[in-house]
């Protein structure tokens, strides 16, 4: 059964009834959008702040393959089997682009019988959210350019705007444009450029901020571009923030579903993993550990990048530790990065299978030295997995001072996930110091890059062009103490998408950097970065339908 057929045969609980018996909410928290999505009053963070926070899983992966890693299906299926074995715990995902689901990658809410639902929903529209921060960066795009037009008091130089337009969509045709033209009525010509919504700065601000009151500042924050004499200037300077805020208020409240297994589950936020921080809403996280025992969670993209930025960016901006991690590993997975191509996964192969345990080896290391956190190892277990593979999988892990559990909840739901769920129980009823940063925020820009490229990637040395160097430089003595967001390929330790395993002596090349003022962090250039994804030949939305009593099919 394909995963919407699955998700469509759910019985859903009413998401009232969740709400008020797995979270203790009551009625005047709850703003339902229709019976089963629910948004989250935010009076709930200043009823409940005396409370203990629960404990936070952070699911991260190997180097991702074109084979699939499962983190998203692995963090759904261990909460559902935490609930099983008589834990409450609650889910913080992100919430799915629309673009990606009318291309290659179809939904993003899981898979098999470790899904949330009401999945179509949840993959198209949703509650809006992403409408609204469409709405909020393009209202600032706007008013940018009528700034412009109606005198430029700020003397914005039009060859030096910062700030693009966006839309939920993969449409390749946005990316380079031109805006202004057909006369003086129209503005001033100039060049311009849509990206996707998650690639928004919007997008990650929304999700590092704490309050209503964080958004509408870091929004005011936002660079907009460079007045002629090389001035910058800001969003708050064209008195967009408020605005900008104001369309964002209902947004900010994090949406409520539920898992196939009718478990709690909030679906909040998405930026890229890339140019931003990849993780879910620091409030929907917040809250979710105010209202649940255990709060399980995901970073995108392997743990070199999706861990390091969940801690080094996000925890550190919303005061926030994970108390253990899961990484996510699978047979195919680790025989791809031992050097098989992609149609020789199905079959057995354990000499390509111990290969390919040195990436897995290099993340725990990472996870478990540089960062102090602890790991359990979940084997997301494929039909085509044998039980020698999975055996030399478990030794291999007890000799990286870890355990590997093998996790069958993309075929079983929760009750597949229940060993990995009392393992998670066991390690976090230990005593265990907290994970550490990475670096200090003292620490200078280059300083943090070299951390990141030395420690966790196993690179030699970091180079930089002159000019790159200056910028950073420069950007050093006003912005210095902020976090870097490396922008790196997810597939190679390396900046070399083809090195799999666990490359290592490479040189990191920086190849430019770019402030995000608004969100607090300088995205660390280390490739190209495509923030305008293309749809391909044969796009799913061809696969896509709606029946004349509106169930649709097609989504994956
Ligand atoms: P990630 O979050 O790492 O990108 P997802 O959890 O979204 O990965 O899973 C990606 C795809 O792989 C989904 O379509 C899911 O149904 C599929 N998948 C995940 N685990 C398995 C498995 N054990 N067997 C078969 N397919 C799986
Ligand atoms: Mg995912």
């Amino acid at each position: 059964m394909s995963d919407i057929q699955i998700a469509q045969q759910a019985t859903m609980q009413e998401v009232s009834q969740l709400a008020e018996q797995r979270l203790g909410l009551a009625p005047q928290h709850l703003e339902p959008y229709g019976r089963y999505k629910a948004k989250v009053s935010l009076d709930v963070m200043t009823e409940m702040a005396d409370r203990p926070d629960g404990k936070l899983i952070l699911v991260t992966a190997i180097s991702p393959t074109p084979a699939g890693e499962g983190k998203t299906t692995t963090t759904i299926g261990l909460s559902d089997a935490l609930n099983r074995i008589g834990k409450q715990s609650l889910v913080c995902v992100r919430e799915p682009s629309m673009g990606p689901c009318f291309g290659l990658k179809g939904g993003a809410a899981g898979g098999g019988y470790a899904q949330v639902v009401p999945m179509e929903d949840i993959n198209l529209h949703f509650t809006g959210d992403f409408h609204a921060i469409a709405s909020a960066h393009n209202l600032l795009a706007a008013m940018i350019d009528n700034h412009i037009h109606h005198g430029n008091e700020l003397q914005l130089d039009a060859r030096k705007i910062a700030w693009q337009r966006v839309v939920d969509m993969n449409d390749r045709a946005l990316r380079d444009i031109v805006v202004g033209m057909g006369g003086t009525a129209n503005g001033f010509l100039r060049q311009d450029r849509f990206d996707i919504v998650v690639a928004s700065e919007v997008m990650a601000i929304f999700c590092l901020s704490n309050s209503l009151h964080e958004l509408k500042q870091r929004l005011g924050d936002i660079l907009i571009g460079y007045s002629t004499d090389g001035t910058p200037r800001y969003a708050h300077e064209i008195k967009a923030h408020g605005a900008m805020a104001a369309l964002l208020k209902e947004a900010l409240k994090p949406n409520l579903v539920q898992t196939l297994e009718n478990n709690p589950a909030f679906v909040h936020g998405g930026p890229f993993a890339n140019i931003a921080h990849g993780c879910n809403s620091v409030v929907s996280t917040k809250m979710a550990l105010k209202l649940s025992d255990y709060v399980v969670t995901e970073a995108g993209f392997g743990a070199d990048l999706g861990a390091e930025k969940f801690i080094n960016i996000k925890c550190r901006k919303a005061g926030i530790k994970p108390d253990m991690a899961v990484v996510v590993a699978t047979v195919k997975a680790l025989k791809y990065h031992g050097g098989l191509a992609l149609k020789e996964l199905a079959e057995e192969n354990l000499g390509a299978l111990q290969a390919g345990l040195a990436n897995l080896q290099k993340h725990l290391d990472n996870l478990q030295q540089e960062f102090g956190l602890r790991c359990v190892v979940a084997i997301n277990h494929f039909v085509q997995d044998s039980d020698e593979e999975i055996a030399l999988i478990e030794n291999a892990v007890k000799q990286m001072g870890a355990e590997a559990i093998l996790a069958r909840h993309w075929a079983e739901g929760g009750a597949g996930a229940e060993a990995l769920a009392h393992k998670v129980v066991a390690m976090l009823e230990q005593d265990s110091t907290a994970c550490d940063f990475l670096y200090p925020d003292e620490m200078g820009l280059w300083d943090k890059i070299g951390e990141v490229a030395k420690r966790l990637y196993g690179a030699d040395q970091v180079v930089a062009e002159k000019k790159v160097l200056d910028k950073i430089a420069m950007l050093n003595e006003q912005h210095g103490s902020m976090p870097v967001c490396m922008a790196k390929t997810p597939y190679s330790f390396s900046s070399d998408a083809a090195l799999r395993g666990a490359a290592s002596n490479h040189t990191l090349t920086v190849r430019d950097v770019r402030l995000s003022h608004g969100a607090g962090f300088v995205v660390v250039l280390c490739g190209d970065v495509m923030t305008m994804p293309g749809l391909p030949k044969r796009p799913a939305a061809e696969r896509i339908d709606i029946d004349d009593d509106g169930t649709i099919t097609g989504l994956f």
